[in-house]
């Protein structure tokens, strides 16, 4: 394959995105700021007083109110995936950075995952990312932390879709990728 032309884009860089995001623990990092800009919220009964702890490499989050216990990732689009987020980011990434549509299957070569799960991810992005070019430019920025709207978008948003839009929708099934 040719020299990605998402890497020219304007804006974040390649280097520049690895830089930020390159790791597991800088995108969890990133999703935490997402979620809980001013601090842990409980979601359940909005307390802030809390404790963590880590139980099978994952970070846990629990009230000391209610004892309520969650990840960040509980209620985002980021919910109940295997993939680890440097891949969820850098396919946020290439889909913001592209001027022209990413298919499925140039997300799987960058990935290096299976079509299905690149398919499954576009359009799972697709869904949360209507404001993609604002979160483009959120991610191009220098602020550390995520602004509000982008927030709704990517946590509250995918929760709302979820629950609302794909029960109206067929399920959800990647096509077979074209035989050429
Ligand atoms: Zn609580």
């Amino acid at each position: 394959m040719g020299i990605n032309r998402v890497q020219f884009q304007k804006g974040l860089s390649m280097a520049q995105f690895m830089e930020r995001y390159g790791t597991e623990e800088k995108c969890h990092a990133a999703v935490v700021a997402l979620r809980w800009p001013n601090g842990f919220v409980c979601p359940e009964c909005k307390d802030r007083r809390h404790y963590t702890f880590e139980r099978k490499g994952l970070r846990y989050w629990q009230c000391a109110s209610c004892r309520e216990q969650t990840t960040v990732m509980c209620g985002t689009v980021f919910e109940s995936s295997k993939l680890p987020l440097t891949t969820w980011f850098l396919a946020m990434h290439l889909l913001t950075q592209a001027k022209n549509n990413v298919s499925a299957l140039e997300l799987q070569r960058h990935l290096g995952v299976r079509y299905k799960t690149a398919w499954l991810l576009k359009h799972k992005l697709m869904q949360v990312m209507s404001e993609r070019r604002r979160i483009a430019n959120w991610m191009a920025g220098s602020r550390s932390t995520m602004p509000t709207w982008a927030a709704n978008c990517l946590a509250e948003r995918a929760g709302a879709v979820r629950r609302t839009r794909y029960r109206s929708l067929p399920p959800c099934r990647p096509p077979r990728p074209a035989t050429h």
